[in-house]
């Protein structure tokens, strides 16, 4: 499994958003090739059955985009819309649901795409949702992992980078609705 790797010690960079910095964590060429041995593994997995990648919105709207096309089967892209509540850079684990799948799910494999797992308690309220609904199997892929704050024990079955103890932003990921569209994962800095 990727971690952090050498550009973690590259330096802070400016962006188009004010005066906070980010120092790039991922860049989006590694982010690129941990994506296509992601598809390569997941295509493997699943052995030509058709799945439903469950993308949380909003934060993992670029990793799905680039997920779905490294994965060589046939599949069907949802949105779910989470919204949990908690101060801008903590969740308190308590989740509501802002907008349903647009399809039932019932017997079908389903492939839930999250940008980043971190205490785990969001996945955990939506694993428990989802599986109310009964799918044929549910599996987790998530882009980033914080395995240093989890609260939940929630299996991840795809992982792309472990990433440290550090509020990221980037690649989907926002700050107050910002940084979305950086194209490289990277570390606030205060
Ligand atoms: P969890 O319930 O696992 O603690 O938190 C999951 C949610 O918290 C993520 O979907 C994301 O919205 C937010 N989150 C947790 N850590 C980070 C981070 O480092 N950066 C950003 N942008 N969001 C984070």
């Amino acid at each position: 499994m990727a971690t952090a790797t050498a550009a973690a010690s590259a330096e802070a960079v400016v962006t188009p958003y004010g005066p906070e910095r980010v120092r790039p964590l991922h860049d989006a060429a590694a982010i690129t090739a941990r994506i296509e041995e992601l598809g390569v593994r997941i295509g493997r997995d699943y052995a030509a059955q058709e799945i439903v990648l469950c993308a949380v919105l909003k934060g993992s709207f670029v990793f799905v985009a680039d997920l779905c096309r490294a994965i060589p089967l046939r599949v069907a892209v949802e949105f779910i819309g989470i919204s949990s509540y908690g101060s801008r850079t903590e969740t308190s684990g308590v989740v509501k649901i802002t907008q349903d799948l647009s399809v039932p799910v019932e017997g079908r494999h389903v492939l839930v795409v999250e940008d980043i797992v971190d205490t785990g308690l969001t996945m955990q309220y939506l694993r428990e949702n989802l599986m109310t609904r009964h799918p044929a199997s549910l599996k987790i892929c998530t882009l980033l992992h914080k395995p240093a704050r989890a609260r939940a024990e929630v299996p991840l079955d795809y992982v792309g980078f472990v990433i440290p103890d550090e509020f990221v932003v980037g690649y989907g990921l926002d700050y107050d609705q910002r940084y979305r569209n950086l194209p490289y994962i990277g570390v606030l800095q205060p």
